[in-house]
């Protein structure tokens, strides 16, 4: 969160009153219409926005049935109320990220196959992964240790690690999980089209100890 904003922590608002149903990032259009929904399903809601709609700079709305000609700002001024008078908080402010509690709440997080080109933040997704996984709860990694025998082209932006090295990129905290599995495993299938040349996949399986944050 920026300096001028609460502090948004395990679900509730540090220093901000109790914890909420919901929080919605960002009070816009898409935002003020969940939040409007959420409040009259009597959900505790609580909306915070930066007050950078992308439409402020025009002048007025069109296309929008029963606003036509209205300045945008009015509209979400009007959204605003409509949301408050269900009993939704709206708060000025910039979201700049969301944490989860130390401890996870899944007895079992699975990542298959997550390979992607570009800029993907793959070992980041997976950590996050594993601190979603409750004590005694297992994550299971499993991709491929090598490409495709069937890949149209080789990409070196995509990253084929092994086990051992998928376990190192989650930088486990030392004593709290113990390895269930970790090794390359030749794949009884072959290729989509039923051709051989299985590739090999990386399979990680952790077990986060019982009673352990
Ligand atoms: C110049 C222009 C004119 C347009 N004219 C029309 C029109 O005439 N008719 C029409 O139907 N549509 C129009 N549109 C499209 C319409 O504006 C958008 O479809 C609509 O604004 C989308 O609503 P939104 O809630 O998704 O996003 P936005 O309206 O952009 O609202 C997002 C809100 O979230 C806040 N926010 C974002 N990130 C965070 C964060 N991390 N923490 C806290 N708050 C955050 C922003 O500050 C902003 O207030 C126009 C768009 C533009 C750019």
């Amino acid at each position: 969160m920026s300096e001028h904003t609460p502090d948004l922590a395990h679900g509730a608002l540090r220093g901000a009153g109790p914890g909420h149903d919901v929080v919605v990032i960002g009070g816009g259009a898409a935002g003020l219409s969940g939040a409007l929904t959420l409040a009259r399903a009597r959900r505790s809601v609580l909306v915070v926005d930066a007050g950078r709609p992308r439409n402020a700079p025009a002048a007025r709305i069109h296309g929008y049935l029963g606003r036509e000609g209205t300045p945008p700002g009015e509209m979400l001024a009007a959204g605003r109320s409509e949301v408050a008078g269900y009993g939704g908080r709206i708060v000025e402010g910039e979201v700049a990220a969301v944490e989860r509690g130390p401890l996870g709440d899944f007895d079992l997080v699975c990542a298959h196959f997550l390979h992607r080109h570009g800029d993907f933040p793959r070992d980041r997704v997976l950590r996050a992964g594993a601190r979603a996984v409750a004590p005694g709860g297992v994550l299971l990694v499993v991709g491929h240790a090598v490409p495709a025998s069937w890949a149209r082209e080789h990409r070196p932006d995509v990253s084929f690690p092994t086990a051992d090295e998928v376990l190192a990129a989650l930088e486990l905290a030392e004593g709290e999980w113990e390895v269930l599995v970790s090794g390359e495993v030749e794949r009884v299938r072959g290729a989509p089209d039923g051709h051989p040349g299985p590739p090999v996949d990386a399979v990680l399986k952790v077990r986060r100890r019982p009673g352990r944050a």
